[in-house]
Order: structure tokens, then sequence, then C-alpha cells
């Protein structure tokens, strides 16, 4: 059981000495306490991380920082069933989901291993000038202190994806993981701890936004924010980051459109649109939340779909067969059944679920839900629900279809499905979203770029994008003809 801050290579107690409690959703029952970091706790870890940037790791090679990476995935990777589990506890998410997220955190620490090997070789890139008395190189050096604040929907993947391309870039890290999800992060701190990786590079502060996050955002130490989260929170951390110009990159909420037109396999669009909005209990940030189908085949599609997602299996996430697991918290739960109400009362019409399962008395359970028809205007159909609720409109044609999809305030992702490949292009291109997936929905490569458009975020994640957004370009020109300059001495 851990309940210290990891700062500077070292398990303390918090300055303050407070602890919050961690609850495990499908028992409601306290499953351990983690430190309350406040801004004493994060003054010792932006200072820890500062002096390790300006000692040796700030001129390590990419070579060597890839080892540690990979030390890391080993080290994670010996422990990923316990890992597994812990996930499924401290978030509720079933276990096969949860063996995925942690077999792709260690695949991007590996991915990044690899990208920090090649950055050696991107360094001292000449660039051709138009005047040859000049000569010109670019690097890319890391960009410091990175402050990294990360939600509760993929605990791991999501300190993953944040820290394996910092440490790649040769960045040091202050890591504050969700209040609701702390325990892997802190088992990750403890994978760098076993590992040796040198004292200051890696630092993981637990605690509330409020007390540890915010301090963080406005630390003058800190060179680079990193946010996953809601869009209310990404506002304030971009205030936080404009007072004292810091760099930041920003993954927000979504609210994205799956376009089903009427030549798609109804069989196969039900499969992806399920996995769309209920992997995960619908607490991910791209699931595509607003379902639009194309007026002549919606009745029968419609009809499938409630009959499959009756069939989902609720129940604690450890239990086999378990396909739909509790919401992470109490607050999240009375959030989403609460949006189901709004629903309700808006006129939309529910065909299924919304409630507590009459067999689950405890945990934060909830039946998965679809609304037919809510009005443009209601909350379900604009607003990010981050549950399982699927609402559904219908569509004449193309046009309109794309024309609601971009109707939305979010840009995340979106997801098109079609039997005629040059539509499926012609309205992936037209989408204004980050993420667009043809023919299903969800599926996630640490290659490929990470992030959205309008209030869905700021910058990319994952692939080269994320390593970018650690790194400084800075460019080196020498003056290299024998010719005096000649503008104020002739
Ligand atoms: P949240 O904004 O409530 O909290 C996110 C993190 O910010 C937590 O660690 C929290 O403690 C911290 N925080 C809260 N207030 C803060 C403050 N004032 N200053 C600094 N830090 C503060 O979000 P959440 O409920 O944890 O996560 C759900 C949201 O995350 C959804 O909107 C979802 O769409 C989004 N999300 C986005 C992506 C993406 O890649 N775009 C991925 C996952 C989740």
């Amino acid at each position: 059981m851990r309940d210290q801050l990891y700062i500077n290579g070292e398990w303390v107690s918090p300055d303050l000495g407070g602890y919050l409690d961690v609850i495990d959703p499908a028992t409601e029952q306290v499953l351990q306490r983690v430190a309350a970091g406040t801004e004493e706790d994060i003054d010792h870890a932006v200072r820890a991380a500062r002096r390790a940037f300006d000692s040796d790791w700030g001129h390590t090679t990419g070579a060597q920082r890839a080892v540690w990476l990979e030390a890391l995935a080993d080290e994670l990777q010996g422990s990923q069933d316990e890992l597994a589990t812990l996930e499924v506890h401290d978030n509720g998410k079933p276990l096969p989901e949860a063996q995925w997220d942690i077999g792709d955190a260690i695949a991007c620490f590996r991915y990044y291993a690899g990208l920090a090997r090649e950055l050696d070789g991107r360094q001292d890139q000449p660039l051709a000038l138009p005047d040859d008395r000049f000569r010109c190189r670019t690097r890319l050096e890391p960009i410091g202190v990175a402050g990294q604040i990360i939600p509760w929907n993929y605990p791991l993947l999501m300190a993953a994806w944040k820290v394996a391309p910092a440490l790649a870039a040769g960045a040091t890290v202050v890591l504050k993981p969700s209040e609701l999800t702390p325990l892997t992060a802190l088992e990750l701190a403890g994978a760098a701890d076993r590992i040796g990786l040198p004292a200051g590079v890696l630092n993981i502060v637990t605690g509330l936004g409020a007390d540890a996050g915010s301090p963080l955002t406005l630390h003058p130490g800190v060179d680079k924010l990193a946010f996953t989260g809601s869009v209310p929170t990404g506002s304030k951390i971009m205030s936080a980051a404009a007072s004292d110009i810091k760099n930041i990159s920003l993954e927000l909420g979504g609210k994205s459109a799956f376009i089903v037109f009427d030549d798609a396999d109804v069989e196969a669009a039900v499969e992806w649109i399920l996995f769309g909005i209920f992997w995960n209990q619908g607490q991910v940030c791209s699931a595509t939340s607003r379902l639009l189908v194309q007026d002549n085949i919606a009745a029968r599609l419609i009809e499938r779909l409630v009959e499959e997602t009756r069939k989902i299996t609720l129940g604690q996430g450890l239990e086999p067969g378990v396909l739909l697991g509790p919401l992470v918290s109490r607050g999240q739960h009375e959030k989403v059944l609460g949006f189901v109400d709004q629903g309700v009362a808006s006129g939309a019409k529910l065909l299924t679920g919304g409630k507590r399962p009459a067999h689950l008395s405890h945990g934060y359970f909830m039946e998965p839900a679809i609304f037919d028809e809510p009005a443009h205007n209601s909350i379900v159909w604009r607003e990010e629900i981050f549950g399982p609720v699927l609402c559904v409109k219908r569509f004449k044609d193309e046009q309109q279809a794309v024309q609601m999809a971009n109707a939305s305030r979010f840009g995340l992702a979106a997801a098109v499905m079609s039997a005629d490949p040059q539509r499926a292009t012609r309205v992936a291109n037209q989408l204004r979203a980050g993420i667009i997936w043809v023919n299903c929905s969800q599926p996630t490569f640490v290659e490929a770029p990470w992030g959205g458009m309008k209030h869905s975020g700021i910058g990319r994640e994952l692939g080269q994008w994320g390593l970018d957004n650690y790194l400084e370009v800075k460019q080196v020109t020498e003056y290299v003809s024998d010719q005096p300059w000649g503008w104020y001495i002739k």
C-alpha cells in the first residue's frame, strides 16, 4: 500500500500530512488512502525536477534515455496482471479492458524508447540557407520541467501518454494523477524507483485538483503544462499558463458523432456503435455518443441496438463475462443519472436503460441508456455526458449528416460507416475533428496523432507529435565567410 508521495527519488509523507480515501466504485468501500499533496509538496517536486534537469538528465542522449524507458516498460510488464487488477478496483472497468490498457501503457513506453533513440539522429541537422556566408543547423532540445495533470478514465495509460514522451525528449516530470484513481500512477513511481531512475526525473504527487493541481499550473519552475481532463479545468489551466507564458497542450472533452449511411452492414454498425459508446462505461473522451443514422435504415438499426444493449452483462470488473462495470465515483454516477433525467424532461424518448440495475444495490452501476431523437438544443445532445448514454438522430442525406456532425462546440473525434469508400473519404475529409474513424470507432494507436479541434483541445499527443510537445527547436547559425560584415565598419 502506497500512501506517500514520490519526490526526488524518495517516498515522502505529505508536508501538511493530509490523506484522501480512494474508493472501489463496485463496492463503495475504501480501497486505501493516498497522500493529499499540497502547494508545499508541489514546490518540493518541481525543485527536484529542476535540479534533475539541470544536472545529468538534461544532458543525456536519446539512446541513454531509451534504456530507462525500456527498463520502465519491463518493470510494468513484470507486474501487468497485478496492475490490471488494481486498475479494476480503482476505476471500476472490466478486467479485459484493464488488461488492454496496461498492455497499451507498456507499448507506449517501448514506442517512445524507439523515438528517443531516433532523436539522436535528428540533432544538428544542416539547414540550407540562401546566403552561403552562413551555415545553420537545428537542434531539438528538451523543454525543461513538465507539469502533467491527468484524469481518471484510463489511469495508467494517461500517465504513460504523458510521462513516456516527456522522458524520451529529456524533460523531467511532476505528474498529478486524478484523486479518484491515483493507484497505478503510484505503481509507476514504484517501477521508476526499482530501476533506479535518477532522483527528480519523475515525481508523482497525488492530491486534489485545487490543492495540488492548481499550484502545479502556477509554479514558476514549470516550463510546460500538459493536461487531459474537462473543458472547464482546461480553461483554468490555460489562464494559469498565460500568466507565466508556459507552453501548454490540452486534451479535453468531446461529443463525437457516428454517421451510419444506409449502405452500411447493419450488424457491423451495431457492433461498432456499442463499442464506440459503452466501452469503459462511456467514460471515454472520444466516445461516439451522438449517433446519426440515415432515415431509411434507422428503425431496423435502432431495434438491433436496443436488443444488443440489453444483453450487455453488468457487474464487478473481475467477474468473468462482465462488459460494463460501475461508473468511477458517486459524483459521476449522480451526474450521469442527472443527465438521463434531463433528457427525459426535455422530451427525448428513453428506449432502454438509464437507471440503477435492480440486481446491483451497491456500487455506482447504471444500465446503458439510449435516447431517441433528443432535440438539437437539448443538453443530452449538446453536452458531454461521459457515461453509457447514446443519443440517436436521423438524417436524410450526406450533406445533412456532415452538417449535424459538425454542429458541436467539440471536435475531438467522429466515425463514419458506409460501403462506399469514396463517400466515406469525402465525409471524413469534411468532418471538423482531430480523429476520424472509418467503418469502426475507437481503436487507438500510439503511432497516430491524438487530439482535438475547437473546445476539444490544443495540440496533439502520441506519435512524433507527442514527443514534439516536450522539445524546443533551436537554430545555431554561424558566420563562415572570410569577408568582414561591413555594416558599421567599412
Ligand atoms: P477534470 O477536469 O475534473 O480533472 C482532470 C484532472 O485535473 C484531475 O487530476 C483533477 O484533479 C485536476 N484538476 C481539477 N481542477 C484543477 C485545477 N483547478 N487546476 C489544476 N488541476 C485541476 O476531468 P476528469 O473528470 O478527471 O476527466 C474527465 C474529462 O477528461 C472529460 O471531459 C474527458 O473528455 C476528458 N478526457 C479527455 C481526453 C483526451 O484525450 N482528449 C482523455 C481522457 C479524458
